[in-house]
């Protein structure tokens, strides 16, 4: 039995040889491509390369200590130390980080334990293997692993896989041998599913296979296209195939195939009541296998024994061989069930790390979305920012200038355009506000105006730009006169006035004779030796004598400015007079 299943397997392994490389002797590179040339053709070559490489392993790089260590595998599964291979190669395979390395080395785990029987491992480094396959370079390579594939899912059984590899190799246009040993395993897999097999298939299947000169699979083939013709009820066609071809079968010397084909032989020679043929090829089948028989072959071999022997009346024969039958059929069926239980318990694991992996791939994708989610945020939140500083910005700009434009109305509405001094309106303004702040603080306030004397003749004489010089002239002199804190304004055509806060009558008047001074000291040179020196009419006021109403102080100063013009001009005249209220005025007259 032991050297059945070898040889089953070693029927596997047929579809893991590679082509012949062109072998470099010499280096390294060089001797492992003669080792691999020579691995199942030629043991010795094989043997004395492996043995060269060992020599000059310390100069050995990685991969090349790898595929080395999976050589010197293949070399002990030749030895038949397959559980010495099997550790090599798991080694190789952890070891390993070239994925055609790791790939062969699982396919040679995968193969090996089908002659170890250590199904679970087998099967768990074949998934392995084909989950590798997309990234496997080389096609010849990653096509045995299909073939590997389809080979072992039907020895477990699994016949819809096995058609299903098979399929998947014959369509990637395998090498002829390959392509003979796929279409092989894919009608055992039809078969193994219970379909009508396609005899003009079967036979451009076999022929496929004469012509590659592969008995092994061609008579395999014969097998199934018999179980056909037996099927239809063409029994003495069909054992009258396979014994035609039966010579061919011996002489390959492989036992399963050998096993089979007599087992069917049997059979049908059973069914035709020829009862001495069915007993030699019954036996003839056992013959074949070892310790007993486990496979469907030798069980039909034993129950066509009892059968014969029940056809005699050789009731203790029969006896004996339907105990056999029995045995051999249970240990046969418990062979299938370990299969089955091996492919169970591998396809759970498989289930479970292809449901962790999806699980840490949607966790990874997860984590990726939360990433860029708070990429995104923070553009949003930089994006919100630079808005709202924009919008601040353009608020700010626009407040701005809404600012600077109220300040140049204001300032406008406050200014006199021509002299650049406080207008009427705001110089009143003023002066009540700092009139009301000096009766407060019961401080004394004191109001000049002065007039330009005869200023329409210099309008009349030099015109009304030199007019608008004088008064420019004039405003700036005035301003050098007041002191700091003064107010200072055009009421009005050449009308100026000058507030002044904490000082009395006296201090006025030096003011007004400071503006004397200044206007007198203005330079006309420019204009024609007839242009007289400007002069005004001054008139000052108190508000200890007029109080603080700005009426009121106006009033007298205004009166005094009069009475310096009535004077004789170029003077300063001041309110000296007891007050007289406006309000009592009012109410005097
Ligand atoms: P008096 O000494 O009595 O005050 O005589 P006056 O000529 O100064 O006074 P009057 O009131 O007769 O004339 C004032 C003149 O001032 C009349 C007007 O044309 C002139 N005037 C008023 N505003 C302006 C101005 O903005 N520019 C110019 N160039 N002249 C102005
Ligand atoms: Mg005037
Ligand atoms: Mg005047």
């Amino acid at each position: 039995m032991l050297r059945m299943l070898r040889t089953i397997s070693l029927a596997s392994l047929c579809l893991v040889i590679f082509l012949p490389m062109a072998a470099n002797a010499g280096d390294i590179q060089g001797l492992l491509k003669q080792a691999e040339a020579a691995r199942s053709a030629d043991p010795k070559a094989f043997a004395a390369a492996l043995a060269q490489i060992e020599e000059q392993h310390a100069s050995a790089t990685k991969e090349q200590q790898w595929q080395f260590r999976l050589l010197k595998a293949y070399q002990l599964i030749m030895k038949g130390r397959y559980d010495l291979a099997v550790q090599q190669a798991i080694e190789v395979r952890n070891d390993a980080s070239d994925v055609a390395i790791r790939f062969r080395a699982n396919l040679l785990i995968a193969n090996t334990t089908a002659i170890t029987r250590d199904f679970s491992l087998g099967l768990r480094s074949l998934e392995t293997a084909l989950q590798l396959s997309d990234r496997v370079q080389d096609s010849e390579l990653r096509q045995t692993g299909l073939g590997v594939a389809a080979v072992l899912y039907n020895q477990h059984g699994q016949y819809a896989l096995g058609q299903n590899y098979a399929e998947q190799l014959l369509a990637q246009d395998p090498a002829p041998r390959n392509r003979c040993l796929a279409r092989q395993v894919r009608f055992e897999a039809l078969y193994g599913l219970g379909s009508e097999l396609s005899e003009s298939e079967i036979n451009e299947a076999i022929a496929d296979c004469e012509k590659q000169k592969e008995p092994i699979p061609s008579n395999s083939l014969r097998g199934y296209l018999a179980r056909r013709w037996a099927a239809k009820g063409q029994v003495a066609q069909a054992a009258e195939l396979l014994e035609a071809h039966l010579p061919a079968v011996e002489a390959t010397g492989y036992p399963r195939l050998i096993g089979e084909i007599h087992g069917l032989i049997a059979e049908y020679r059973l069914t035709m009541g020829n009862l001495s043929e069915a007993e030699k090829h019954a036996q003839a089948a056992l013959a074949g296998s070892v310790n007993g028989g486990y496979s469907l072959p030798q069980v039909t071999a034993h129950k066509v024994l009892y059968e014969v022997a029940l056809r005699r009346n050789d009731l203790k024969a029969a006896l004996s061989h339907y105990r056999q039958y029995a045995e051999a059929d249970k240990a046969r069926l418990d062979e299938v069930k370990a299969r089955e239980f091996a492919f169970q318990l591998s396809r759970n694991e498989l289930q479970q790390k292809n449901q962790s992996i999806e699980l840490l791939q949607r966790q990874n994708e997860v984590l990726r979305l939360q990433q860029e989610i708070s990429k995104k945020s923070a553009i949003n939140n930089r994006l919100f920012v630079a808005m709202l500083l924009m919008v601040l910005g353009v608020g700010a700009y626009w407040a701005y200038k809404v600012k600077r434009v109220q300040v140049m109305f204001r300032r406008q509405a406050q200014v006199d355009s021509l002299t650049g001094v406080s207008n009427r309106r705001h110089f009143r303004e003023q002066a009540e506000a700092q009139l009301a702040r000096c009766e407060t603080a019961n401080r004394e306030a004191a109001l000049v105006l002065l007039d330009l004397d005869n200023f329409k003749r210099i309008n009349d004489r030099y015109g009304h730009a030199t007019g608008d010089w004088v008064l420019k002239q004039v405003a700036a002199a005035c301003q050098v006169s007041c002191r700091e804190g003064d107010l200072f304004g055009r009421l009005g055509g050449e009308e100026f006035a000058i507030l002044t806060c904490g000082g009395d009558l006296h201090a006025a008047e030096r003011i007004a004779q400071e503006c004397r001074r200044q206007l007198a000291a203005i330079d006309t040179s420019q204009f024609d030796d007839e242009v007289p020196v400007i002069t005004a009419s001054y008139g000052c006021a108190t508000t200890k004598l007029c109080g603080h109403d700005f009426e009121n102080l106006f009033m007298h100063a205004d009166r005094a400015m009069y009475r310096a013009k009535a004077e004789g001009r170029d003077r300063v005249c001041s309110h000296e007079e007891r007050p007289v209220l406006v309000r009592t005025q009012q109410v005097t007259a």
